[in-house]
């Protein structure tokens, strides 16, 4: 059985655990828009987003 990908509110970060391998928040949505792949968190969209760490994230997270 396939985990529900989830994304946590906190730092937008995709998980399919029960908390965010991030920032441990358990404050996760299942409603989501749109996906961003960072891997340099140098990059001017890592900034926009205040990303500051390599990994997929969602561009909204309702
Ligand atoms: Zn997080």
């Amino acid at each position: 059985m396939a985990k529900r990908l989830q994304v946590c509110r906190n730092c937008k970060r995709f998980t399919t655990e029960r908390v965010c391998p991030s920032c441990k928040s358990t404050n996760l949505s299942t409603s989501w828009k749109g996906v961003v792949v960072i891997t340099d968190v140098e990059s001017e969209t890592a900034k926009m987003l205040n990303i500051i760490e390599p990994g997929r994230y969602a561009l909204y997270v309702g």
